[in-house]
């Protein structure tokens, strides 16, 4: 939890204010971080103007997201301008893009370490208390380290990210992980265990397991285990109730997987599987590696080992050469599957990757009005989905206090459905039987399900 220090006694302490960009594989890094830190003496704020060391955690994937966080440093400056000794760093994808770059474009900046150096911070940090000289880190270093470094779980928390591999092999045309987080490498197995195991111990409950493709877990360390071996382990785990991951690559979704959600009781009945289009002329493009029917098939057969499965994906829309016949090919995609949310995109064109150099460049306008005529499609979808469980009584896992009500709590379904209920912070933590009441659009309405002696349990 972080504290209001410019109103508190600041007594001997170093406080640290970290911005996060982008995706889980970022949050996950950032907790990293914060504890690497922590152990170094900073406690963390959430106010930048009473911090010692302001750090963004930034992101590259999309043209938006790298100028957000150029646009946040620059609303440091005037901090820095005020304060000599206050220490700015950036780290992530948009600094392993920029490197010495970043140096000139932000004058003011102290740090640039990269998505391959973050376990060396503490030594980054010591080095500018010292001399005062600025530097930039950003060389690609394998084993990636901070891969076996646990984040350490707030108080009261329940739920925990385990990165289980780092980078890229797919090179899909536009995208700029590969180039931004190296080359695909598993983390061991025992490492992942012995975490997972720690993580249960500190009482958390649910992990989620991340990589760029988890389908492809294993395949870089002779002899390991394959992602369904590590998925079974994990379920065995004592006290983890919950198993959730992503990203899945359809290409690599294995029938095997699809079992995994009729035979692992703590996998939960949720998958996040990117289609991108649903046109077979642009995924042949976009170096995607399967045709919509095979997609198709995909779903199919996760639906027939787990008919309740939620289903989630990404679409990008105006990629180069996208016609109005492919980019209806998508919608009628997505009314094939019905997907329960999806997260849809206007492409941004990355430098470094292969669509970059592409010819038949989408207009902008109308990238943005096909975006918002599937976005309206979607949210149709979702309604729909999210309607079937009216009626029905749910697992809620308790996350706490709902941010709209102090008398709410606020879970999760096992497939990952908010839902919000009456009752007190003594139910954070506990798993609550919630009969469902009223879908909406981005939760569900519920309440204790009566009947029951004991609607909610510790298990
Ligand atoms: N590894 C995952 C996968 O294979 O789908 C996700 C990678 S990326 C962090 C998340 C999403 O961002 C992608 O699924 C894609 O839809 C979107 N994305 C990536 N590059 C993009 C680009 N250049 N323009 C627009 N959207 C992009
Ligand atoms: Fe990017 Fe494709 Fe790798 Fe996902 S699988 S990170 S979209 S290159």
């Amino acid at each position: 939890m972080s504290h209001n220090i410019c109103k508190e006694n600041r007594l001997d302490r170093k406080y640290l204010y970290i911005q996060t960009f982008g995706c889980q594989m970022n949050v996950n890094d950032s907790d990293k971080i914060v504890t690497l830190l922590t152990e170094e003496g900073y406690e963390t704020t959430d106010e930048a103007e009473c911090a010692d060391l302001i750090l963004l955690n930034t992101c590259s994937i999309r043209e938006k997201a790298a100028q957000k966080a150029f646009s946040q440093m620059g609303r440091f400056r005037m901090l820095k301008e005020r304060n000599p000794n206050l220490i700015l760093a950036m780290g992530g994808c948009l600094a392993q893009q920029w490197g010495q770059k970043i140096l000139s474009r932000v004058p003011y900046l102290d740090i640039v370490f990269g998505t391959h150096n973050i376990h060396r911070l503490p030594e980054f940090i010591r080095r500018v208390e010292k001399n005062g000289s600025r530097f930039v880190e950003t060389a690609f270093e394998l084993p990636v380290k901070s891969l076996n470094i646990m984040a350490a779980p707030e108080n009261g928390a329940v739920s925990a990210y385990v990165t289980i591999m780092q980078g890229c092999n797919n090179f899909c045309a536009y995208c700029v992980v590969p180039h931004l987080r190296g080359r695909e490498e598993s983390r061991p197995a025992d490492d992942i265990i012995a975490e997972v195991e720690k993580l249960a111990d500190h009482g958390i409950r649910v992990v989620t397991l991340l990589g760029q493709n988890v389908n492809a877990y294993g395949k870089t360390i002779a002899g390991s285990p394959g992602f369904t071996q590590l998925l079974r382990a994990i379920g065995r785990v004592k006290g983890i109730e919950r198993i959730r991951f992503t990203t899945s690559h359809p290409k690599d979704l294995s029938e095997d997987l699809m079992r995994c959600f009729a035979e692992v009781d703590a996998l939960c009945g949720h998958i996040h599987l990117p289609v991108q289009s649903g046109s077979d002329a642009i995924l042949r493009r976009m170096n995607r590696g399967y045709t919509r029917d095979q997609y198709l098939e995909k779903i199919e057969g996760l639906r027939h080992y787990c008919p309740e499965i939620s289903v989630t994906s990404d679409v990008i829309v105006g990629f180069p050469g996208e016609t109005e016949e492919d980019y209806r090919a998508t919608l009628a995609l997505m009314e094939s599957v019905t997907f329960d949310n999806l997260f849809s995109f206007k492409y941004s064109e990355r430098e470094g990757t292969a669509a970059a150099g592409f010819d038949r460049q989408v207009p902008e306008k109308v990238k943005s009005e096909r975006l918002q005529r599937l976005q309206a499609l979607q949210e149709e979808h979702t309604l729909k989905r999210n309607r079937i469980l009216e009626g029905s009584a749910q697992d809620v896992l308790v996350e706490g206090i709902s941010k709209n009500s102090e008398h709410d709590v606020t879970g999760r379904t096992r497939s990952n459905k908010i839902v919000n209920f009456r009752g007190g912070q003594d139910l954070a933590g506990k798993t609550c039987s919630v009969l469902i009441k009223k879908a909406c659009l981005h939760s569900l309405r519920g309440e204790l399900a009566r009947g029951e002696e004991h609607p909610c349990s510790s298990k």
